[in-house]
């Protein structure tokens, strides 16, 4: 006892504990999933270390990379246990001992929510093994022969008032038995007393949440449970004088001999069935993106998809494809239903969703700006490389060269994702319509961070015929820039734009009363970076149309006769006093006053000079220097 220590769980860690073990998850069959993914991590990181040091392995059975689970229904234990890293101490206290180091209320928000898709995405993680376990106990040995003691990490629900209470902390000891595990860590749970929580000590059910939740895992899954097996034996005296007179009527003396002789053998080796206690191999392992596309189903897809993303929902849609040339790649990449938690942060460290393999050997999910750009971060998948080397450092494959082609792949074919949700050929395909504005809707301002970030040339162009926006004409739906030039007045040559709050403001602009009288189209820029994106096309220009941005001052004088130039003129020269005074009232707000042809029934209207940003731009750009 001299050696327990007791530690306090950090008081954020609490919080987010009481809450995941008063239930608010619907979900409790989750856990497995949690610690057989955790176990996996474990045995991918080991696996990892030892491509550079192969004596990591080890020998024996430690060499076995492998996942055991068994159950004892009347002790009501779950044991999971796996050969991977194990743990020390400090990991003990620091990874096992905090949750969600982010830390952020919103995250709290979320979970207060009863939003389970975070679950996983945000290191909670292990916790969940609170919805099914009132004790849980980790034995754990490191790798390392630093680390030579087996650790024991204790932790109970207590009940109080009828409540569940994490105890506000934990023991950690060295285990009096010594190391009895060769190396990696058992999770051991004591499960919760009551109906609704026994089934967990059920081999069917086990299984069925194996199969569910975690048969893509690339390493084996082992239940220990009896099976009915087929077993020799030898038959009976009784046994024997049945066979006999079965074979009486036989015609032949030959015969009725080699009759006789099979039933001698028979009655030695009888078949019977009895029940056998064994390691049940759960899952085949074999890695869906090297199976042929054709052989894999739509729902094969969505469960790998659900345990990449440790998300409950199905994808938007997902591309499964071998790339070859002069770099070789497997691949299946999924765009989530959703926006994944913490992906508009963009460059939050936590979204790793894209895991690099080389030859089926997992190496890393924290890559994800050498294989995604930052536009994209929310893209789950995985990218199994053929010819990138495998006995590399980190660091070194880091800046491996094939990685940029291999990004670059994965954005053009990410991108042709993009093109098949958004492009919607046939229109009275309501179901293809209405996912299209769904998608856009989720999706739409990464798409457009990606017009103005992506270096690849075709990739940006590709990507700025997919934008779409609202319009004077589009109503609540949206169109493409190649749409708008498609419905261009013959006499117009710009494309026209107007940044505002929304549309029915903009509809009343009096910057617009000219062009909309004239059944002119207007792109309403009303997403903050559309207005950014206009900026870029002012000097790229949009398939060789330019841009005119309605708000400022010469839009009018521009689309004008020479006639009417002159007449404007005139009318400036006779009427100067007016315009001089309105200058001294405007003070140094004011550049210049003039006659405008904008104008129909407003009497006057304030716009910005040419080359400045616009009013609304500079109130964006202010805002975000708060
Ligand atoms: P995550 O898996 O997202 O990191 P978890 O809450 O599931 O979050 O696990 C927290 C950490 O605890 C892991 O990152 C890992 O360092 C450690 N851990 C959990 N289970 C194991 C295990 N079976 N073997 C080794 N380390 C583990
Ligand atoms: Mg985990």
């Amino acid at each position: 006892k001299d050696s327990m220590e007791n530690y306090k769980f950090k008081a954020h860690t609490s919080k987010v504990m009481e809450i995941i073990v008063n239930s608010i998850y619907s979900n409790k069959d989750i856990f497995l999933r949690e610690l057989i993914s955790n176990a996996s991590d474990a045995l991918n990181k080991l696996r990892f270390l030892s491509l550079t040091d192969s004596s990591i392995l080890g020998e024996g059975d430690n060499q076995l990379l492998e996942i055991l689970i068994d159950i004892d229904e009347e002790k009501r234990i779950l044991n999971i246990r796996d050969r991977g890293l194990g743990m020390t101490k400090k990991d003990l206290t620091e990874k096992i001992g905090k949750i969600a180091e982010s830390g952020s209320k919103d995250f709290i928000d979320k979970l207060q929510k009863k939003d389970d898709s975070i679950i996983g995405q945000f290191g909670v993680g292990f916790y969940s093994v609170f919805l099914v376990a009132d004790e849980v106990t980790i034995y754990t040995k490191h790798y390392s022969e630093e680390e030579q003691d087996q650790l024991i990490w204790k932790c109970n629900v207590s009940i109080e008032d009828g409540n569940e209470n994490i105890q506000s902390g934990y023991t950690i000891s060295v285990d009096p038995r010594g190391n009895t595990l060769g190396r990696g860590t058992t999770i051991s749970l004591h499960i919760k007393e009551g109906e609704q929580y026994d089934k967990y000590l059920k081999h069917v059910k086990l299984q069925k949440l194996i199969e569910k939740y975690s048969r893509f895992i690339d390493f084996p899954i082992y239940l220990w449970k009896s099976e009915w097996e087929d077993i020799e034996v030898t038959a009976t005296e009784s046994d024997d004088d049945q066979e006999e007179e079965q074979s009486i009527d036989t015609e032949s003396e030959e015969e009725m001999e080699e009759e006789a002789e099979k039933v001698e053998k028979e009655k030695k080796t009888k078949i019977e069935q009895v029940e056998r206690w064994k390691w049940v191999l759960m899952n085949k392992q074999k890695a869906i993106w090297t199976r042929p596309k054709s052989e894999i189903t739509e729902d094969e897809y969505n469960e790998f998809y659900r345990l990449i993303s440790k998300n409950n929902e199905d994808p938007f849609i997902y591309t499964h494809f071998i790339a070859e040339g002069d770099v070789e790649f497997k691949s299946i990449l999924f765009i989530p239903g959703t926006i994944p938690f913490g992906s508009f942060e963009r460059f939050n460290p936590k979204i790793k969703s894209v895991k690099l393999y080389v030859r089926r050997v997992f190496i890393t999910d924290n890559f994800m700006d050498e294989l995604v750009p930052q536009y994209l971060a929310f893209l789950v998948g995985v990218v199994d490389g053929d010819n990138l080397p495998l006995n590399l450092s980190r660091e070194q494959l880091q800046k491996h060269v094939l990685l940029k082609k291999i990004k670059k792949m994965i954005t053009k074919k990410t991108i042709a994702m993009f093109k098949k949700l958004l492009v919607v050929k046939d229109l009275d395909d309501e179901d293809a319509l209405e996912q299209r504005d769904k998608f856009w809707e989720t999706y739409g301002t990464n798409l457009k961070v990606g017009a103005l970030e992506e270096k690849d040339a075709t990739i940006k162009k590709r990507i700025r015929e997919l934008l779409r926006f609202k319009t004077s004409k589009s109503g609540d739906g949206f169109i493409t820039l190649d749409e708008y030039i498609e419905r261009m007045d013959e006499n117009q040559k710009k494309i026209l734009y107007i940044g505002g709050t929304n549309s029915k403001v903009l509809m009343s602009s009096p910057h617009l009363e000219k062009v909309l009288k004239k059944d002119w189209e207007v792109i309403f820029c009303t997403d903050p970076i559309d207005e950014y994106l206009f900026l870029a096309f002012r000097d790229e220009k949009y398939k060789g149309y330019e841009v005119s941005d309605m708000s400022k001052e010469s839009i009018d004088v521009k689309e004008i006769s020479e006639k009417e130039k002159k007449k404007i003129e005139e009318l400036e020269e006779e009427h100067s006093y007016l315009l001089d005074w309105f200058k001294e009232i405007g003070g140094d707000q004011i550049d210049k006053v003039r006659f405008s042809k904008k104008l129909i029934d407003s009497p006057c209207v304030v716009s910005t000079k040419d080359f400045g940003v616009s009013a609304r731009m500079e109130r964006i750009l202010k805002n975000q220097a708060l």
